[in-house]
C-alpha cells in the first residue's frame, strides 16, 4: 500500500517530463555530422516497467562513415540519458559524450576513415515523455485494459524517434535493419515490427519478445504492450506469395476483432490490385489495438478506432494506416515538405476504395466530405527542407490538413486528367521505382514531389508542371469563370500570379457531355440559347468554390 502510494506520487503526468525544442523538432536541414553516417543497423533492447512508467534500454547502433568521422551525433531525448557509451567494445569516459539538449555528441577515440564501420553501444533509459493526446502529439501512453492490466503504447511521428531511442531523427535516417528485444512483465505481450524471432522467459518470470525488421521508417519503431490475444491468417496474394496476417487485440473483444480482421484480406486485395504487391510480404501484415487512435507503424499498424462503423462499410482508420505500408513505409518522402505523397495519397485511397467496393456514388460522397475541408491557407509544397511541425501544424505556418484533403483532390483531378492506366503507372513508379513490381524486385525507397512530377512526364510523355505549380505551390485554387451570352459560352481560368493553367473541363450541353480543351486557359463554345448547360457535372476538377468558402465561414462563426 505504502509502495503504491509512493509510486503514484512520482509517476509522470501527461506532458511530463518536458522535452527540449531539439527533441520536439523532427526533420529539417540535416546536421552536417549526421549526414556523414550511413545507418546500417540498430539492435534495441527495451525493458518496460509499467509500475514506474519507466524504460531501460540498450542500443547497439552500427554506422558506416560516408566521410571522415571524429564524432557521432545522435538524437536522444535527454530524459533518457545516456548513462554509458561504448565504442567498438571500449567503454568511454563520461567526459567523452554529452547530451545537454537532446542531441548526443560522442567524441570518437580515433578518426574513422570513409568506409570504416563504427558501433556504439548506448545504455539509456529513465522516464520517457508521456503523450498528452497521442497520436496528435507523441510519447508514451500508459493506459489500462478494462480489467485494470497494463495497456501501453508509444507514438513518435511528430517529435520523432529520439523520444524513444537513440536515432537519426529525419526521414532519411532509416536504419538498414532493426532487431528488437522487448522485456515485459509476466502475462503481457509485446507485438512489434517485422518478423517474430521467439520469446524468452526470464528467471524473474518476465518475458522478452524478439523481432527483426528491414528498413523501418524512423518513427515506425514503437512499443505496444498488453495482455493481447491474437487472430492469425494467411493471405494468398495475386503475385504468388502467401502473406501471414496478425491482429493483436484486447481480451473480451473477440467478436469485434474478428470483424476487423475480416477486412484485412479485401483491403490487401484493393491495394495489391491497384497499386502493387504488399511491400513487406516476407515479414507480415500486423495490426495491434492501441489506447490511441492510430499510426502507420511498419508491419505493426496501431489501431484504436474502437471498431466504429461507417456508412462506407469499412474501417477508415485501419484502411488509412494500412495504406501507409505503401505510401509512407515502402516509399518515404525524404523531406517533410513532400509528405502530401503520404497523406494525400492515403486520403485519396479512401474514396478510391469506396469506388472499388461500391461504385461512383460512394466515391463522390466520400470525396465531397473531403472537399468541404480544404482550407487553401498555405501551399502544400514549399520547396525547402522543413520539419514535421512546419507541415502538420497550422499555427507553425503549415498547410496542416490540406496535405490530406487537398492532396486527395489533386490526385482525383490528376487521375481524370491523365487517365486510369497512367495514373496507376505513375503511382507504381512513385512507390516501387518501377511499373512492374513483383515481390523481390524492389526495396523501400525515398521519394519527392519533383521526382513525382518527372514520373508523370515519363509516363504520359507530356509536361504537367503547370498542374503541380498551381495546385501544390500556390495556396489559392484556380477559379473557373463562366460567361454565357447568346449562343456562346466562354470559360476562363483565373490563377494565382496568372500562372498558365491549360486544364480541360467537361461541359454538359443538354444531354451531351463534351471535354473542352483550354490550351491557353480559355475557350468559347457554341451552345444553343435554350440549352441547359452544366460545367464539370462530375466534379472532376479541383477549383475554387464560393459556396464551400461561405459554408466554411459559417462553420467558423461561434454559435
Ligand atoms: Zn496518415
Amino acid at each position: 500500500m505504502l509502495v503504491a502510494v509512493a509510486n503514484a506520487a512520482t509517476l509522470p503526468k501527461k506532458g511530463e517530463p518536458p522535452l527540449t525544442e531539439q527533441t520536439q523538432r523532427s526533420g529539417g536541414p540535416i546536421d552536417p555530422d549526421q549526414a556523414k553516417l550511413r545507418f546500417d543497423s540498430a539492435d534495441l533492447s527495451f525493458e518496460v516497467l509499467p509500475d514506474k512508467a519507466q524504460l531501460k534500454g540498450l542500443a547497439l547502433l552500427s554506422f558506416t562513415a560516408k566521410a571522415p568521422l571524429d564524432k557521432l551525433v545522435i538524437d536522444l531525448d535527454r530524459n533518457l540519458g545516456p548513462s554509458a557509451v561504448t565504442i567498438d567494445g571500449k567503454p568511454l569516459a563520461k567526459d567523452a559524450y554529452a547530451n545537454p539538449e537532446g542531441r548526443l555528441t560522442i567524441k570518437l577515440p580515433r578518426i574513422y576513415a570513409t568506409g570504416q564501420h563504427v558501433t556504439a553501444a548506448i545504455t539509456f533509459g529513465g522516464t520517457p515523455h508521456v503523450a498528452v493526446k497521442a497520436p496528435w502529439d507523441d510519447g508514451m501512453v500508459w493506459s489500462k485494459t478494462p480489467d485494470g492490466r497494463p495497456w501501453i503504447a508509444s507514438t513518435s511521428e511528430g517529435y520523432g524517434c529520439d523520444i524513444l531511442w537513440p536515432c537519426l531523427d529525419f526521414p532519411t535516417g532509416e536504419p538498414g535493419k532493426v532487431a528488437l528485444h522487448i522485456t515485459v512483465p509476466k502475462g503481457l505481450k509485446a507485438p512489434a515490427n517485422g518478423v517474430f524471432k521467439g520469446m524468452d522467459t526470464l528467471p524473474d518470470g518476465r518475458t522478452r519478445w524478439n523481432w527483426e525488421v528491414k528498413h523501418p521508417n524512423t518513427y515506425a519503431i514503437s512499443l505496444t504492450v498488453a495482455p493481447y490475444e491474437v487472430i492469425e491468417g494467411r493471405y494468398k496474394s495475386r503475385f504468388g506469395n502467401t502473406i501471414p496476417m496478425f491482429y493483436w487485440y484486447l481480451p473480451g473483444e473477440q467478436q469485434q476483432a474478428k470483424a476487423l480482421f475480416a477486412e484485412f484480406a479485401p483491403t490487401l486485395d484493393f491495394y495489391e490490385a491497384n497499386v502493387g504487391p504488399y511491400p513487406f510480404g516476407d515479414e507480415k501484415v500486423g495490426v495491434v489495438e492501441t489506447p490511441h487512435l492510430g499510426m502507420e507503424h511498419q508491419t505493426i499498424n496501431a489501431y484504436g478506432n474502437a471498431y466504429k462503423k461507417a456508412p462506407e462499410g469499412f474501417d477508415w482508420l485501419f484502411q488509412h494506416e494500412f495504406g501507409h505500408e505503401w505510401f509512407g513505409n515502402q516509399m518515404t518522402a525524404a523531406n517533410w515538405d513532400d509528405y502530401w505523397l503520404h497523406e494525400g495519397y492515403e486520403q485519396y485511397m479512401q474514396p478510391a476504395y469506396g469506388l472499388w467496393r461500391e461504385g461512383y456514388a460512394r466515391y463522390a460522397t466520400m470525396l465531397d466530405k473531403q472537399r468541404n475541408q480544404i482550407l487553401n491557407y498555405v501551399p502544400i509544397v514549399r520547396d525547402r527542407e522543413v520539419t514535421e511541425e512546419e507541415v502538420y501544424e497550422l499555427d507553425k505556418g503549415g498547410p496542416g490538413q490540406d496535405i490530406y484533403n487537398k492532396g486527395s483532390w489533386i490526385l482525383h483531378t490528376l487521375r481524370w486528367l491523365i487517365g486510369d492506366k497512367d495514373f496507376w503507372d505513375v503511382t507504381r513508379l512513385e512507390i516501387y521505382g518501377r511499373t512492374d513490381p513483383k515481390p523481390g524486385n524492389f526495396t523501400p525507397r525515398y521519394g519527392s514531389t519533383r521526382e513525382y512530377q518527372a514520373f508523370v512526364k515519363q509516363v504520359t510523355g507530356k509536361d504537367y508542371d503547370w498542374f503541380f505549380d498551381v495546385y501544390l505551390r500556390r495556396a489559392a485554387l484556380p477559379e473557373l469563370i463562366e460567361a454565357r451570352s447568346g449562343d456562346k459560352l466562354t470559360l476562363l481560368w483565373l490563377t494565382p500570379d496568372n500562372l498558365p493553367f491549360p486544364m480541360p473541363i467537361d461541359v454538359m450541353v443538354g444531354d451531351k457531355l463534351m471535354k473542352v480543351a483550354m490550351p491557353d486557359g480559355t475557350a468559347t463554345i457554341d451552345v444553343p440559347g435554350d440549352a441547359r448547360v452544366l460545367v464539370d457535372p462530375f466534379a472532376r476538377v479541383l477549383r475554387r468554390s464560393r459556396a464551400v468558402e461561405d459554408y466554411q465561414a459559417g462553420q467558423r462563426k461561434p454559435n
